[in-house]
C-alpha cells in the first residue's frame, strides 16, 4: 500500500531538503507536489484540500522558515497531519458490554465480510482470549453460510447454524440467545451484502442492528475500490450507527486513498486492515502513526 505515494513524497522532500532555507515559493512548490501526490493516490478531493490547508498554515509559520533544518520540519508537519487524518491513535474494539458483545459486520458483497469475520474471530480468540461464536445471516447466498461454517471449523471457532429458509433477524436473535446460553464473550454477525448500495440491504442491516444491539458495528470495505470505497462508506455511515471501519485488501492496494480518506469523510476510525487472503496473519489493528511513517518511507 502507498507505494506510489511514498515514491512521490520522497522526491518532493528530497527537492525541499536540497533548498537549504525555505521560502514561501519553495513551500508552495512542495505543497503543490504533495497535493498532486495525494490526488494520484485517490484521496478524496475535499480531504486533500483540508490537508494541504493545514500543512500550509503550519509550514508558513516563522519557526519553520527560520529552522536550520526546514526540510525536516516540513516532513514532520506532513507526517503529523497524516496521523491526524487517519485518526491519531488505534481505536480498539469496545467489548465492554455485558456478554455476549455483538460485533456486526456490514458492507457490500465481495468486500471481504465473511473472511474478515473469521479473521476477527481468530484474533479475538488468540489475542484477547475470548470465547467467540459466529453466525451468518446471509440467507440469499447458501455459499456464504457454508463458507463461514467451513472457516469456523478451520480455526476452531463455533458457528451458529443458520439456513436460507430463515429470516435474517430471527437468525440473529436466535444466535444472541445461543451465545448467552453458551456463555460466549463475543458474537460476530456476518450480514448479507449486495453488489451496490441499495435500500433493502440497508433496511436489513438496520433491522439486524436494532435486534442485536451491537457494541461494534463495523463497515467492511475493499481498499482497492479507492474513491468508491469512500462513497460507499459515506452511504453506510449515513444509514447505520457505525462504530468503525475495517479496510480489506490493503495488500492489493498500491495507492492507499481509501485509508487516507475514510476517517475524514465518515468521522469513524479504521480499526483493522485486511492484508491478505489468509485467515491467519491476514488482519492487523490499524495504527495511524505507523501508517504515516510507512507512507513517508
Ligand atoms: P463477502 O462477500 O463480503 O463476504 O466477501 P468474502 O469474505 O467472500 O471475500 C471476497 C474475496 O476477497 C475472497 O476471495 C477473499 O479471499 C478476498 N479477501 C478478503 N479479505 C482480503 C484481504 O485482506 N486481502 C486480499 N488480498 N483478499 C481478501
Amino acid at each position: 500500500m502507498f507505494d506510489n505515494l511514498t515514491q512521490k513524497l520522497t522526491q518532493t522532500f528530497k527537492n525541499l531538503r536540497g533548498q537549504g532555507r525555505l521560502s514561501e515559493d519553495n513551500i508552495r512548490d512542495a505543497l503543490r507536489d504533495v497535493r498532486l501526490a495525494l490526488l494520484e493516490a485517490d484521496v478524496a478531493l475535499p480531504v486533500v484540500k483540508d490537508f494541504i490547508q493545514n500543512v500550509r498554515e503550519q509550514a508558513m509559520g516563522e519557526a519553520v522558515v527560520k529552522s536550520l533544518t526546514p526540510g525536516q520540519v516540513f516532513v514532520k508537519i506532513v507526517h503529523d497531519e497524516l496521523v491526524q487524518l487517519m485518526g491519531a491513535r488505534n481505536d480498539r474494539l469496545d467489548l465492554s458490554a455485558r456478554p455476549p458483545a455483538v460485533i456486526l459486520l456490514a458492507g457490500l458483497q465481495g468486500s471481504g465480510k465473511t473472511t474478515t469475520s473469521a479473521k476477527l474471530a481468530l484474533w479475538l480468540k488468540d489475542k484477547e482470549k475470548k470465547r467467540v461464536l459466529m453466525v451468518s445471516t446471509d440467507v440469499y447466498r447458501p455459499a456464504a453460510m457454508e463458507q463461514l461454517a467451513h472457516l469456523g471449523k478451520d480455526i476452531a471457532v463455533d458457528v451458529f447454524p443458520s439456513g436460507t429458509d430463515q429470516q435474517p433477524v430471527r437468525i440473529a436473535q436466535d444466535a444472541v440467545a445461543a451465545a448467552q446460553r453458551g456463555v460466549y464473550d463475543v458474537l460476530i454477525v456476518d450480514t448479507a451484502g449486495r453488489l451496490h448500495v441499495d435500500g433493502e440491504m440497508m433496511a436489513e442491516a438496520q433491522a439486524l442492528t436494532a435486534a442485536t444491539q451491537p457494541v461494534e458495528l463495523l463497515f467492511v470495505v475493499d481498499a482497492m475500490t479507492g474513491q468508491d470505497a469512500v462513497n460507499t462508506a459515506k452511504a453506510f455511515n449515513d444509514a447505520l450507527p457505525l462504530t468503525g471501519v475495517i479496510l480489506t485488501k490493503a495488500d492489493g492496494d498500491a495507492r492507499g486513498g481509501a485509508a487516507l480518506s475514510v476517517r475524514a469523510v465518515t468521522g469513524k476510525p479504521i480499526k483493522f486492515i485486511g492484508i491478505g487472503e489468509k485467515i491467519r496473519k491476514g488482519l492487523e489493528p490499524f495504527y495511524p502513526d505507523r501508517m504515516a511513517s510507512r507512507i513517508l518511507g
